[in-house]
């Protein structure tokens, strides 16, 4: 089963991809994670990608299709977080899978205000040693857990991730509905009942 969580950064992907990881046996591919630590580690591919991260724009299309191909599980139950990102990946994607004779099942497009991504974004914390991601208001980090601020979660940064967001990523959801397997919940709400709302509406 392949599902794409579709939504701005900062809508909570990442938090109910985790959640569907501990308690459904998903296997959670995040594009975002994956070039962070290629970053970290100083690939060829971390290279070539830091500099669009840091300015908050998109990573060519080339290397982020190559990086999904070599990443993809053949098995299981995935999610599909932060790709596509563009049209081209969605379509790259389409290719990829009929050729394992798989489809994107699912499309879950996480609805909120871009107000509300942009104090989720300002809150969030990482912990670098785990990835796990708190919030200094909604999910604070427990006693001694030392947290960092993402440096693209500054606020000039977040402006032109929402931007390119709307410009590149948002026809993803028209692209998908013509297909049929778009459903949308709504990601303002606690995590909890949006959690709720997914496994409903994927009818897990
Ligand atoms: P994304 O993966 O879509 O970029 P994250 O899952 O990292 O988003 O969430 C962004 C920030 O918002 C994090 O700090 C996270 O703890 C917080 N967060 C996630 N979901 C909710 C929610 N439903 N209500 C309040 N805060 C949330
Ligand atoms: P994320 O963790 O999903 O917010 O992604 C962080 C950054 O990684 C983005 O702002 C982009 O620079 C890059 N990135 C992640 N996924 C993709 C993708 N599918 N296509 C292009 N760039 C990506």
């Amino acid at each position: 089963m392949i599902v794409v969580f579709l939504g701005p950064p900062g809508a909570g992907k990442g938090t109910q991809a985790q959640r569907l990881v501990e308690e459904k046996g998903f296997i959670h591919i995040s594009t975002g994670d994956l070039l962070r630590e290629a970053v970290k580690k100083g690939t060829e591919l971390g290279k070539k990608a830091k500099e669009y991260m840091e300015r908050g724009e998109l990573v060519p299309d080339e290397l982020i299709v190559a990086l999904i191909k070599e990443k993809l599980p053949e098995e299981g139950k995935v999610i599909l977080d932060g790709f596509p990102r563009t049209i081209a990946q969605a379509e790259a994607l389409d290719r990829m899978l009929a050729e394992l004779g798989k489809k994107v099942d699912a499309v879950v497009l996480f609805e909120v205000p871009d107000e509300v991504v942009v104090e989720r974004l300002s809150g969030r914390r990482v912990d670098p040693k785990t990835g796990k991601v708190y919030h200094v208001k909604y999910n604070p980090p427990p006693e001694g857990v030392e947290v960092v601020q993402r440096d693209d979660d500054r606020e000039e940064v977040v402006r032109r991730r929402l931007e390119v967001y709307r410009r590149q990523t948002a026809p993803l959801v028209e692209y998908y509905e013509r297909r049929g397997n778009l459903v949308r919940v709504d990601a303002s709400k606690s995590p909890d009942e949006v959690y709720g709302e997914i496994l409903t509406k994927l009818g897990l």
